[in-house]
């Protein structure tokens, strides 16, 4: 149960940096506000190996979807270099290397559960047919196969988190970025699908690298085999905690004893930042 603090930064070459899924190295990142420049990442490097689970944590507001947004090349980083199988997030959006979920399901309201599945495919250009097949399978996987023609509005929090991943994952990528896919569901459709996700990890072959942003640290110990601990902002990696629990894992391991130690670890880690 050791905790590895953050390695130093060294030069890396670019074979290096194609062997990681995720490659994060020193982003550093402001915003202006009409109060002056806030700082909120100070010097981020952190990995995800491919089919590695890798979750972020951190106190609220320290930047951590910051820091997936700027993974996902939705923002820029002030500083640093971020590499996804060693492009550059832009390119890697191009190349469909990854699939995102959000807290909020972001579903198209006026497409149904099948349409919503199916937009990633329409984008990269898939035919109607092949499309089709490939949402009855998405479908089928996440229990939805009776939701397909409904509407978001039609749907409960949970099933339309079930259509999110299921779109996140249409494309098959090799990375899977997910931002508190669960927080704003109740308790027990959130451990639902914590149990639904490892099946889904469990099953999917070859498994996608995951970067999973989240404040639960029963979730993050629960779901993957590393935690990052991001410090208040400006946040910075105060430290990496293996999860060394063996996989398959099932929901019920949420009540193992060793879990629960590993989660009062990561605690005793953010209190110490004043968390
Ligand atoms: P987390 O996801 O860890 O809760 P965020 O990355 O969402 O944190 O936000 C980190 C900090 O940056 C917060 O203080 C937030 O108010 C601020 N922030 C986020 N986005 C912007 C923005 N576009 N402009 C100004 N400040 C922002
Ligand atoms: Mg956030």
């Amino acid at each position: 149960m050791a905790i590895l603090f953050q390695e130093t930064d060294t030069a890396s070459s670019a074979a290096d940096l194609r062997t990681w899924a995720i490659k994060v190295q020193g982003v550093t990142k402001h915003y202006q506000t009409r109060g002056g420049a806030v700082q909120v990442l100070a010097g981020i490097n952190c990995t995800v190996a491919a089919g590695e689970v890798v979750a972020l944590v951190g106190p609220s507001g320290c930047g951590k979807s910051t820091l997936l947004r700027i993974v996902t090349g939705l923002e820029s980083p002030d500083g640093g270099v971020v590499k996804l199988f060693g492009l550059s997030p832009v390119q890697a959006r191009r190349e469909h290397r990854f699939g995102i979920a959000f807290q909020t399901a972001a579903l198209l309201e006026w497409r149904d559960a099948a349409a919503n599945v199916a937009l990633p495919l329409e984008l990269a250009g898939w035919s109607p047919e092949a499309r089709k097949a490939r949402v009855a399978e998405l479908l089928a996987r996440m229990g939805l196969s009776d939701a397909a023609h409904r509407l978001p509005r039609q749907l409960s929090g949970g099933m339309q988190q079930r259509v999110a991943l299921a779109r996140a994952l249409a494309l098959a990528p090799p990375i899977l970025l997910l931002d508190e896919p669960f927080s704003a569901l109740d308790e027990l459709t959130r451990e639902q699908l914590q149990g639904e996700l490892l099946d889904l990890l469990a099953t999917i072959s070859p498994r996608p690298a995951v970067l999973l942003v989240t404040h639960n640290l029963t979730e993050a110990v629960l779901l993957s085999d590393r935690v990052i601990v991001l410090s208040r902002r400006p946040a910075q990696v105060l430290a990496e905690v293996s999860i060394a629990l063996p996989r398959p894992r099932r929901a019920d391991l949420r009540d193992d004893v060793r879990l629960h130690q590993l989660v009062a670890e990561l605690r005793a880690v953010l209190r110490g930042n004043g968390g």
